[in-house]
């Protein structure tokens, strides 16, 4: 549960079960007008306005349940990172925008050690009020590995400079580093952080001051877009998880290097 119900603001508020109603009278609206049909039936556009309409500002005040975000396994993963004894990795998120936070859902990190963990709940408690931006569709992943390279203006100075006289502005069949060659879009564990938005901060540890890493990221797809496998339908939607941050970033997770009971923290770009 996040109690932290200070932190809480009233933005976009829904219940997980609208957004789930909301999803599939858009799925079915879709099947329908691929086939001729008119998009939505008013009985269907009635029920979206009656559920936009139900004031839900009081149940923030409430400790939330946190949304269950990503679970990765050590053995799927070949650059977790997690204390020792520890072979899977729990994202959670308190699903409302958090004032402490940019905005963002606050996001928690659980490392477990599965041999370890008795009987589980038959569904995660859910929350009565959430943010329509940020409840994940459940999906199963198949990680890929990807070699990435660092934001151009946190590399040395020279190297920079270089990339900079490299990179050919005019030339649109060349590919640019940025955009290109240096970090993929989307979702994704490790790498680095696409600091184009603000430019880079700096993401210190608040506990120790330790320079922090990045460990997780949840992306929108209408901005920079994301990576579709090359296994899917080249028309398919790169939008499998419909989580939305800000009006279409990326929200990066940041750990403590030094010590993984240090508190993580986020920037969204
Ligand atoms: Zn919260
Ligand atoms: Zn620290």
């Amino acid at each position: 549960m996040c109690d932290d119900a200070g932190a809480h603001e009233p933005y976009n508020l829904t219940t997980p079960a609208a957004v789930r109603r909301y999803r599939e009278i858009h799925a079915a609206a879709a099947i329908r007008r691929r086939a001729g049909g008119e998009y939505l039936t008013d009985e269907e556009r009635a029920g979206l306005e009656a559920a936009a309409v139900v004031d839900l500002d009081d149940l923030i005040e409430d400790p939330i349940p946190l949304i269950p975000v990503a679970q990765l396994y050590r053995r799927d993963v070949p650059d977790f990172v997690g204390p020792d004894g520890t072979d899977l990795l729990q994202v959670l998120w308190c699903p409302v925008d958090h004032a402490d936070r940019d905005y963002n859902p606050r996001v928690f990190l659980f490392w477990r050690d599965s041999a370890a963990i008795g009987p589980v709940l038959e569904a995660p408690p859910e929350p009565s009020v959430i943010s329509k931006l940020y409840l994940p569709v459940p999906c199963v992943v198949h990680p890929e590995q990807v070699r990435e390279y660092q934001y151009a203006d946190l590399l040395p100075d020279d190297l920079c400079e270089r990339l900079d006289e490299w990179d050919d502005d005019e030339d649109d069949d060349r590919p640019n580093y940025q955009e290109d060659l240096s970090l993929a879009p989307g979702w994704k564990v490790g790498g680095f952080a696409n600091w184009s938005l603000t430019d880079p901060y700096p993401m210190n540890c608040a506990v120790c001051g330790t320079t922090q890493k990045l460990i997780f990221t949840a992306g929108s797809v209408d901005s920079y877009g994301s990576w579709r496998p090359i296994e899917d339908a080249p028309d398919a939607s790169p939008d499998t998880v419909k989580v939305q941050i800000g009006r279409g970033y990326s929200l990066y997770t940041f750990y403590c290097p030094a010590s993984f009971d240090h508190p993580p923290a986020t920037a969204m770009q």
